[in-house]
C-alpha cells in the first residue's frame, strides 16, 4: 500500500493529492503524470541523469525539489531489451530502420520491373 511521503497516510494508487495533508502527489492534476519529490534537503537534480549529462533546461534546475521529468542516474533511458518479446523487438527494429527498409523495397521493386520487361 502506498503512503504519503509527508504524513504517511495510506493512499490509493491513482491519488492526485493526499487526502489528509493535501500534499500534491501527481503533476498537473493528472493521475498518469508522476511528480517526483526530493527526499531530505538534497535537490532531485543532484541525482538526476539530465543534470549529469547537462541536457536539462528546466528553470528549477539545479534546485528542484519536485520534478515531472526526473530520471535516476541508475535508470536506463531505453527499454530493457531482454524483457521485450520477440514481436516487440521486431517492431522496435522495424521502426528504427524504416528509411533503409523503404529504400531496399524501392530497389527490389525497380529490379523486379526491369526483370519483368526483359
Ligand atoms: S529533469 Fe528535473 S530533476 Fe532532472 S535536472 Fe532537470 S529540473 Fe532537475
Ligand atoms: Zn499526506
Amino acid at each position: 500500500m502506498l503512503s504519503c511521503p509527508r504524513c504517511q497516510a495510506s493512499l490509493e494508487p491513482n491519488a492526485i493529492q493526499c487526502p489528509r495533508c493535501q500534499l500534491t502527489l501527481k503533476a498537473h492534476g493528472h493521475p498518469g503524470i508522476p511528480l517526483y519529490r526530493a527526499e531530505g534537503e538534497e535537490s532531485l537534480c543532484a541525482i538526476c541523469r539530465y543534470d549529469a549529462d547537462d541536457t536539462c533546461n528546466f528553470p528549477q534546475r539545479p534546485h528542484a525539489q519536485t520534478c515531472t521529468l526526473y530520471r535516476s542516474l541508475n535508470q536506463s533511458l531505453t527499454p530493457d531489451l531482454p524483457s521485450l518479446t520477440l514481436r516487440e523487438r521486431l517492431g522496435l527494429w522495424l521502426r528504427s530502420h524504416r528509411g533503409g527498409i523503404a529504400l531496399a523495397s524501392l530497389l527490389l521493386l525497380s529490379l523486379l520491373i526491369v526483370l519483368v520487361q526483359q
